[in-house]
C-alpha cells in the first residue's frame, strides 16, 4: 500500500468534495486526505456539521438536489476565511 506523498487538502477543495464525501462517493484517497484535514480545521467541520444538518432536513442527499444558492454561499463564506 504506497501512498505516494498526499497534497494537503485545501478549504476550497473540501467544499467542492464535501458532497461527495457524504454519499460516500470518494476515493481512497480523497478520503483519507478529506479526513485529514477535517481533522484539524475547525471550519470545515463547522461546514460538514451544517451541511449534514441542511441534507438531514431535506431527508435526501444529492449536489442535484442541494439548492444551488446554498453551495454559493458557503463558498462564497470559503472565500473569505481564505483570504
Ligand atoms: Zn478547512
Amino acid at each position: 500500500m504506497a501512498f505516494e506523498a498526499l497534497a494537503p487538502m485545501t478549504c476550497q477543495e473540501l467544499v467542492e468534495l464535501v458532497t461527495d464525501y457524504l454519499e460516500d462517493a470518494l476515493s481512497d484517497r480523497d478520503h483519507a486526505r478529506f479526513d485529514e484535514h477535517i481533522a484539524l480545521c475547525p471550519m470545515c467541520q463547522v461546514h460538514l456539521e451544517q451541511l449534514r444538518t441542511t441534507i438531514r432536513a431535506m431527508g435526501r442527499i444529492g449536489e442535484r438536489d442541494l439548492d444551488p444558492g446554498v453551495l454559493a454561499e458557503l463558498q462564497e463564506r470559503f472565500r473569505d476565511w481564505n483570504a
